[in-house]
């Protein structure tokens, strides 16, 4: 029985437990944005500072320029 790569990588990774949670009491890496991480959320920022491609801020866009 072969156990792909990527499935054993997710499980090193877990650490602690094999569930899908992860470290408690983390911080958005945003400096000076101290909200906390859902310990269900794999990212490491907020929702505010999350790299995604379309940011949903209501009336006002931040660029990046
Ligand atoms: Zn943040």
């Amino acid at each position: 029985m072969i156990v792909p790569e990527a499935l054993a990588g997710l499980r090193l990774r877990g650490g602690v437990r094999p569930s899908r949670s992860y470290k408690r009491g983390r911080v958005c890496r945003q400096d000076g944005c101290s909200t906390k991480i859902s310990i269900y959320n794999r990212r490491d920022y907020c929702n505010a500072h999350a790299p995604v491609n379309f940011p949903r801020v209501r009336g006002h866009i931040i660029s990046k320029a």
